[in-house]
């Protein structure tokens, strides 16, 4: 049995079942077993891969779309260029390399890096050798200056809540334990004064998420564009509004029970955009745009056609099948959304204009 399980079986023992925000949150980072605090997931030889990890291209547009965005706001003299959750730190060293064409804006960029994993804050450190970095435990440490800022990802792997509508109002999904294993359970029924307006549009037996941490990491983010300009791009995979079960596990690039491995599976849970922007007060957010489209309206075509010219067999296929898979409606096209954040005064960023 793993070390966490028995955690969090004596835990669960001695205080009673546990939300899935607490499972979620002790399987992604606790500091000795969580999942990102001990290993480098991404990759074929990984559980999962992401967008910049698919192709160079993805990093390139977000930083030009970026760097454009800036241009748009007057260059500010000094800005923070950050990144929620990066990952390996591709996509912001793609990001840097294709935005060193934009004269002046790498003087005027101060890297910021929002990381809580010791492991892939050294993965960053070897990916932006050549940039100097500062990293934060939150984003709540960000300067007070203007920001542009990505989170590819990010939100999705912050803890849910689960409510499951019931005449009597909602009962909460709950991590419990018998005769040794982890199982689901359901807390008692109650009324939850914050989920009123979701008795609207739920039926019983339809299931709630809630994700505390990201309403209050968005807001700070809001505050710093309100205050000093800039623009915020958000990229994952969910919704305008939260609607079911999305929680899952994956291992080894497929889907698994969410208990089964607790510290050695990924979990995430569908954005919910909506409660986001609900978050962003005083600024102006885009429509929700599909991945897809964002990255066509950026010139990925353009841009895949150039780097093709410089190869041939194996590698000219897997990089027509990355193009295809960042943009394609059946593959991450249309799975993934992007929602810009912009202050109320200047346009939003490129790509997504409504
Ligand atoms: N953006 C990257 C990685 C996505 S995985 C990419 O697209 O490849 C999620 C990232 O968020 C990891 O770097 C993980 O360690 C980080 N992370 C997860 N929860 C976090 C939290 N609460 N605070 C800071 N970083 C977090």
């Amino acid at each position: 049995m793993t070390a966490l399980r028995q955690i969090l079986l004596r835990r669960i023992a001695a205080t009673g079942p546990i939300t899935i925000a607490d499972y979620m949150a002790d399987c992604l980072l606790h500091p000795e077993h969580g999942y990102y605090a001990t290993r480098d997931p991404f990759g074929t030889a990984g559980d999962f891969t992401t967008a910049p990890e698919i192709s160079q291209m993805f990093g390139e547009l977000v930083g030009l779309c970026l760097a454009q965005a800036w241009l748009d706001q007057g260059a500010p003299a000094v800005f923070t260029l950050a990144e929620l959750g990066p990952g390996r730190g591709t996509l912001m060293a793609d990001a840097l390399r294709a935005a060193r064409a934009v004269p002046g804006f790498h003087d005027a960029a101060r890297v910021h890096l929002v990381e809580a994993s010791p492991v892939l804050r050294a993965r960053q450190r070897q990916a932006l050798a050549e940039t100097p970095v500062t990293w934060c435990d939150s984003a709540a440490d960000l300067p007070d200056a203007p920001l542009l800022l990505v989170a590819n990802e990010f939100f999705d792997a912050l803890p849910i809540r689960q409510f499951v509508r019931d005449p009597a109002g909602w009962r909460e999904r709950q991590v419990a334990a018998r005769d040794g294993a982890l199982l689901l359970g359901l807390s008692a029924p109650a009324p939850i004064a914050a989920l009123d307006h979701r008795l609207a549009d739920t039926r019983p037996g339809e299931v709630v998420e809630t994700c505390a941490p990201a309403g209050p990491i968005m807001q700070q983010v809001a505050e710093r564009i309100a205050r000093h300009g800039g623009a915020a791009l958000v990229i994952d995979y969910g919704g305008w509004r939260s609607r079911g079960d999305t929680l899952q596990a994956l291992r080894g690039h497929a889907p698994e029970d969410i208990l089964a491995h607790p510290g050695e599976a990924d979990l995430t849970a569908h954005v919910d955009f909506e409660a986001l922007a609900g978050a962003a007060t005083g600024i102006a957010h885009t429509a929700m745009t599909p991945q897809g489209v964002f990255l066509e309206r950026l010139g990925i075509t353009g841009r895949a056609q150039t780097l093709a010219r410089g190869l041939a067999g194996p590698a000219l296929d897997s990089h027509v099948a990355a193009h295809r898979r960042l943009t394609h409606p059946d593959e991450m096209g249309s799975l993934f959304q992007v929602v810009g954040f912009h202050p109320n005064s200047t346009p939003p960023p490129p790509g997504l204009e409504r």
